[in-house]
């Protein structure tokens, strides 16, 4: 669904922060973006700290990240590159307009998924200076896996273009109707902007803590053991007390796929030591407290002690899924932590809206059953 008025708004905002080459690489992946019908606002910017914003990811039926902004003294770090090149179109013309007008000198990726990824070959054409910054690790699995996972992307995005279509003939209400439509346009919007997708890879690693000294501030890319992958960063700031984390830590329920459930907790509680007050996550709002790092910690610490007790008793996946239910674990109902997920899933995750909380986070838990089962095989 393009709205003329934003993007008549978005062509009239020149992109000064590059080289004449860079910017007219800019206004044709901005003209693709819009042919391709991808909608052209996707974030809201939020001031963090002085010199620090957090693009917050409005809900998109294909998965988008949030990005955290570093404002150095003469040009920009950007934690996160997004699913598609123009979210990295619709994230620098919105940089520009509402933080400042610097080129962009550092990409970092905090792991290698693809809705945190598929951007950065963008922002290698419209910054060709850009130093690339990762995890040893995380490089290593974009060599190995960021093609096949983007074709894995692309299928699931076919295939749900059915069920999707089956919905929408059978919605009842204008906001079911409005919700199944807006998620068929953005969903071919989406396959036909990746179609000519490479992974691009970082060209600086690092397997512990790479500083980064402006005169603004330091940036200190943190790598301290597996979590949500086997490679996650954070991005932290000692003089403003912010660190952004990836998907490490979110205000979702843990992605365990690739997870190591039984390491995760303790890398968590180990950025938990570091010195910050504000938290730019990878989805959803941020935070200005370390509660949600000991929230998740503790999550990840019952489920997986329930899942290795019932596999080792013999139980099947499907059988723990029956019996380890939402308001069988304390960490969930404690405090509030279950309430606040169901919460924030449904403001920041494009979902279709007839969902309760509860379904929700009982069908969370019953994913994370299944990943954490098949992950303890895992080395
Ligand atoms: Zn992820």
């Amino acid at each position: 669904m393009i709205r003329r008025g934003f993007l008549k708004d978005m062509l009239g905002a020149a992109w000064t922060g590059g080289t004449l080459l860079e910017q007219a690489v800019f206004r044709a992946t901005q003209a693709r973006a819009q042919s391709a019908g991808a909608p052209a606002s996707l974030f809201t910017i939020e001031k963090v700290a002085e010199g620090i914003y957090a693009a917050i990811a409005k809900p998109t039926a294909l998965i988008n990240c949030n990005a955290a902004i570093f404002e150095n003294s003469s040009d920009l770090l950007i934690v996160d590159t997004h699913s598609k090149p123009s979210a990295v179109v619709a994230l620098v013309s919105q940089l520009k307009k509402e933080v400042a007008a610097k080129p962009v000198r550092y990409i970092v990726n905090s792991h290698f998924h693809w809705d945190h990824t598929q951007g950065t070959p963008t922002y290698r054409k419209i910054a060709l200076h850009a130093d690339i910054v990762s995890s040893a690790a995380t490089r290593r699995l974009l060599a190995e896996n960021g093609a096949e996972r983007l074709r894995g992307s692309v299928e699931a995005a076919r295939k749900s273009l059915d069920a999707l279509k089956e919905k929408l003939s059978t919605a009842r209400t204008r906001e079911a109707k409005a919700h199944f439509a807006t998620a068929i346009s953005e969903t071919n919007a989406y396959l036909r902007e990746v179609a000519n997708y490479a992974p691009e890879l970082p060209n600086v690693t690092t397997d512990g803590r790479l500083v980064i000294h402006d005169k603004a501030h330091e940036l200190h890319v943190i790598f301290s053991g597996r979590a949500h992958t086997a490679g996650d960063v954070a991005v932290f700031c000692p003089q403003k007390k912010v660190i952004a984390t990836g998907d490490a830590l979110h205000g979702f329920m843990p992605y365990m796929f690739d997870g190591y459930p039984r390491e995760w907790p303790g890398t968590l509680r180990g950025w938990a030591k570091l010195d910050f007050a504000h938290v730019i996550p990878g989805h959803a709002a941020v935070q200005h407290s370390k509660d949600r790092f000991m929230n998740m910690a503790g999550y990840i610490e019952e489920l997986t002690e329930a899942v290795v007790k019932g596999k080792g008793a013999g139980r099947t996946a499907e059988q723990l899924q029956q019996t380890i239910t939402p308001a069988s674990l304390k960490s969930l109902t404690r405090g509030g932590y279950g309430d606040f997920l169901g919460d924030s899933l449904k403001k920041y995750r494009f979902l279709d809206p007839s969902l309760s909380k509860a379904v929700i986070i009982s069908d969370g838990v019953k994913e994370n059953i299944a990943h954490i089962y098949g992950a303890l095989g895992r080395a």
